[in-house]
């Protein structure tokens, strides 16, 4: 029963195979037996979890339908939930239960999904491979040695072992890509503005987007469409029409124009994800796809412009955090700046106090036009760069990550390594633009993925190249031994 998508979860209850409260018990089950090997999970949800089968189940029964009534899922540990404690990752959070639910929350639950938990994370969504969080690291259900990816580590890890058949995340500089591509998995993250951020805790406003994770597209396109739309909450999202993301699932890819970035084969790839990558342009030519050579010439600029633009807004997000209005505070405070000091010292890891000294200091007196205001050009530059290429392509193509999951602890006493692995990722949040991870083989055990990028409000073409290339491949299929 674990095995199945969500597409075939909503055949199974549609055709009464299985009820949702009885698949809800085998997936509970499942995760309280396999969860300790992962921790992808912060906390379980299994009265709110039987409460939503029960009521789904009662609604199918009233002649209801729909892709989501009854389909197990997990919210990301940054989503708002109404009482339920909504860590962030973080010590700072370990005590804060939510007082109303995030827009995403609100919508999935509408539309009949069933929460079974809040999967782990990075801190506050800082970082890349799921080691930072305050409840441990998220292992890879591919090999327990390595990292599932980050922030969204907990979603990833959950979904891939097969605890449950999808999960929301969010991307900051590609924390649905990466995680997918990690554990072999299929993660969109949507256009800027398309899913609302309303309850969601922000890390960088201005890049932060909630999207699926699932293992394949079609799932990825049922899930997202219970996720997206205008919120009038949010000011950033976006009144646009959602469109039906199942229904171009089919189209053909006849004449479909593939943008391949020169710049993205070079020093850092690992050969072996080089070939990997060739060989998924191949199948796509098979099915009609034609492939042009592209630049992107700014994409060398990329991470620094992020690392900058990110801590500073993270560091202004973060300044709520400071022991009087949520979460942690410190014992026996001698004044009020004590409180302070000790109550953000005390509730914020290593990883995110850095990220934080990083973005005041870029964002001070005298410093401010060298570095926050030379980020927003080179943010400029990239997004150029990309709207001159979708004037002559219909997506981009190229990996996701330059090489597979690391060892956990292998890049801790070294954070700019870990940011040099977002190379391919960032770019898409600076540009605002939609991208997709999908599988693309192994190397040495380990999953690849390989990214998709489209013009602005495209998710449906992307999820379209996705589903075809994945009717015409198995390596989404594959299941890591042990689960
Ligand atoms: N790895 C990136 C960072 O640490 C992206 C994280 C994310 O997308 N939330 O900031």
């Amino acid at each position: 029963m674990h095995q199945m998508t969500l597409a075939e979860i909503a055949r199974g209850l549609a055709d009464k195979k299985f009820s949702s409260e009885e698949l809800t018990k085998v997936l509970l089950a499942r995760i309280t037996q396999l969860d300790p090997q992962l921790n992808s999970f912060i906390s379980l949800t299994e009265e709110l979890a039987l409460e939503q089968a029960k009521a789904a189940d009662a609604r199918r029964a009233n002649g209801e339908s729909g892709a989501l009534l009854g389909a197990p899922i997990a919210h990301k540990d940054l989503f708002c939930t109404q009482g339920i404690r909504t860590s962030c990752g973080s010590k700072m959070l370990d005590n804060f239960k939510a007082p109303y639910d995030a827009t995403v929350v609100a919508k999935l639950a509408a539309a009949g999904a069933v929460t079974l938990g809040k999967t782990n994370m990075d801190e506050f969504a800082m970082g890349s491979a799921n080691e930072s969080s305050w409840y441990g690291a998220v292992k890879n259900p591919w090999n327990l040695e390595h990292v599932p990816g980050g922030s969204s580590g907990g979603s990833a890890a959950a979904v891939a072992a097969r605890l449950l058949p999808a999960a929301t995340a969010t991307d900051t500089g590609g924390s649905i890509r990466q995680p997918a591509a990690f554990t072999n998995l299929t993660g969109l993250k949507p256009t800027y503005g398309r899913v609302s951020r309303w309850g969601m805790i922000a890390y960088a406003s201005s890049l932060d987007q909630g999207g699926p994770l699932a293992r394949t597209a079609e799932d990825c396109a049922i899930l997202l469409q219970g996720m997206a739309g205008f919120d009038q909450n949010d000011s950033t999202s976006i009144d646009e029409p959602v469109p039906d993301y199942s229904a171009s699932l089919g189209d053909s890819l006849q004449g479909l124009r593939i943008g391949v970035p020169k710049e993205y084969f070079s020093a850092g790839l690992d050969p072996r994800i080089a070939e990997l990558i060739q060989n998924s342009i191949k199948e796509l030519q098979k099915l009609g796809a034609v492939i042009k050579e592209i630049s992107l010439p700014n994409m060398q600029h990329a991470i620094p412009a992020y690392y900058v633009i990110a801590p500073a807004e993270a560091s202004s997000n973060l300044s709520r955090f400071d022991g009087v209005r949520f979460g942690h505070r410190c014992e026996n405070p001698e004044n009020l700046i004590d409180l302070y000091k000790r109550s953000r010292g005390e509730g914020f890891g290593p990883e995110v106090q850095r990220r934080i000294m990083v973005g005041a200091y870029a964002l001070s007196a005298g410093y401010y036009d060298a570095y926050y205001l030379k980020a927003q050009k080179i943010r400029r530059l990239v997004k150029n760069d990309f709207m001159a290429a979708f004037n002559e392509v219909d997506i981009i193509l190229g990996p996701t990550t330059p090489n597979p999951a690391w060892k956990l602890g292998a890049k801790n006493s070294d954070p700019v390594a870990a940011y040099l692995e977002d190379v391919y990722t960032i770019t898409a949040n600076l540009a605002g633009l939609p991208g997709l991870s999908m599988p693309a083989g192994f190397v040495d055990g380990l999953p690849v993925g390989v990214q998709l990028l489209a013009p602005y409000f495209q998710e449906g073409r992307l999820l379209n190249v996705a589903h075809q290339y994945q009717l015409h491949t198995d390596w989404h299929t594959r299941t890591p031994q042990g689960f």
